[in-house]
């Protein structure tokens, strides 16, 4: 289970400045999925060995001060509904402002902790002007400068902290954890109440169980799955679900909370960059992918539309493209249950392990008859490979020198590997190491 972290403030504050900062260390790793684009609102860091997702919830601001009151509301909602915690930045130079007062007033009626960071404390010069910020009736703030880094340490800390100790019990552990993303109207509460019409022997509905969400057990031919779903997606949230950002964010736990995202797709209206969010989204944190392709039901069909339309999407969504797509209606009820056992299957081949004799055994002859082509007169030698014990598959080739390895042969290699042991839908990872 994750810890999120929310950056808020007013426009200008430095949020985005933090954001960076404290993904840095961590991007050459996340993103070095080929093909993901870097998420410019969200993504992964830790501290002291605890992971961490932040969120800079001023992403979409345009960077006037000219912020409406209603886009203030908005943003502090989604960090109360989504964060574990939440930093509340301010900016020195500038002063306490009246919309800094407002936003804390919001924030102080949650009841996640919340952080005062008073930015641009690039000197010990600013630390007295700091001071101005005890109006808000603080016992603590921290000063930060985040475009130097100083004091992100003492603010880490204390965050880090503060997080819940994971005592809870999961009562699902062991069970494959499914969600249903996708962009508002295209029918996953239409889908979700299919599984629960079909799947009569619905066992229970717990809530708060993981923090507000909802985990659904459903039992059906011999397949038993839990739906996750987060509060603030379930009941519809006030909160602008039309703006993309605000409901791409709103997956973001759900999704990390789960094996497996179905990704609903608009029949009518094709892959849109939202649906590219989820995908990555859900690539990046290496879950197994299913794309439904819904309300096929309204669409003309010729003979090639149902070819075509799979061909646009695998053409869109890059490099990692063995993934089921499946045409269904959530209101008829076509093919429903097919997704069912589509998705069932992509979990239990993300959670496969080949074991290293079998591994060794096919994959050494291919190297050998399809060598990487040797650089400066030096021959790549694949000596032995083995799987990671990692939730998701991850492999390690040792060879003589891994640093002439490149990307089209990684690639080669991956794709060796689904045609050999089949992994569609999941994401795998490869690396070369020395020995
Ligand atoms: P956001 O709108 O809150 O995301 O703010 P940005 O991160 O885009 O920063 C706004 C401006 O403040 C940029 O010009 C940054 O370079 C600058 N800035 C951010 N952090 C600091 C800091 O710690 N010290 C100083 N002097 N400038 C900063
Ligand atoms: P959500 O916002 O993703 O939960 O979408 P809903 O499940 O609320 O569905 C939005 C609208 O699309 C509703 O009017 C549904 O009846 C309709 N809808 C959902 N699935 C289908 C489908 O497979 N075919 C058709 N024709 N309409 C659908």
């Amino acid at each position: 289970m994750s810890n999120i972290v929310a950056i808020v403030g007013r426009p200008n504050v430095g949020k985005s400045t933090l954001f960076n900062r404290l993904l840095e260390r961590r991007e050459a790793i996340v993103d070095s999925t080929a093909g993901v684009t870097r998420d410019r609102h969200y993504g992964k860091s830790d501290w002291n060995g605890v992971d961490f997702t932040v969120i800079d919830t001023g992403g979409y601001d345009v960077g006037t001060d000219d912020i409406f009151e209603q886009e203030i509301r908005k943003q502090v909602q989604l960090a109360v509904d989504e964060a574990t915690s939440i930093i509340f930045m301010v900016n020195v130079e500038e002063g306490l402002t009246d919309t800094d007062q407002e936003i804390f007033e919001l924030l102080r009626k949650s009841n996640k902790p919340v952080y005062l960071v008073v930015n641009k404390v690039d000197s010990s010069k600013e630390e007295l002007p700091a001071t101005e910020f005890y109006q808000l009736g603080v016992e603590k703030y921290f000063t930060l400068s985040s475009a130097t880094g100083s004091g992100t340490g003492e603010l880490l800390d204390q965050v880090v902290s503060d997080f819940p100790t994971t005592d809870y019990k999961d009562p699902f552990e062991g069970l494959p954890k499914i969600t249903i993303g996708g962009r508002p109207n295209v029918g996953k509460s239409t889908l979700t109440n299919a599984l629960l019409d079909v799947e009569r022997n619905i066992v229970t509905d717990i809530a708060g169980t993981t923090r507000d969400s909802i985990q659904t057990l459903y039992n059906k031919f011999g397949h038993e799955f839990v739906l996750v779903d987060t509060a603030g997606m379930r009941r519809k949230s006030k909160v602008n679900e039309d703006l993309e950002f605000y409901s791409v964010m709103r997956s973001i736990r759900s999704i990390e909370y789960s094996d497996v995202v179905i990704i609903m797709v608009d029949a009518t209206l094709g892959w849109e960059s939202q649906d590219m969010n989820i995908f990555g989204l859900a690539q990046k944190n290496r879950k197994g992918i299913v794309i439904l392709v819904n309300k096929w039901d309204l669409v003309e069909k010729e003979t090639n539309t149902m070819r075509d339309f799979e061909a646009a999407i695998k053409h869109k969504i890059g490099q990692f493209n063995d993934v089921p797509i499946l045409f269904v209606s959530a209101l008829t009820k076509q093919r429903i249950l097919k997704a069912v056992e589509v998705a069932m299957q992509v979990y239990e081949d993300r959670k496969k392990k080949i074991k290293t004799s079998k591994l060794n055994e096919v994959m050494l002859p291919i190297f050998e008859g399809t060598p990487p082509p040797a650089i400066k007169g030096k021959y790549i030698k694949i000596k032995y490979c083995v799987q990671l014990p990692t939730p998701s598959p991850q492999f390690v080739f040792f060879c003589n020198l891994p640093q002439y390895v490149k990307e089209p042969y990684k690639r080669f290699t991956e794709n060796q590997l689904r045609k050999e042991f089949g992994f569609t839908g999941v994401p795998i990872e490869v690396y070369f190491r020395q020995k």
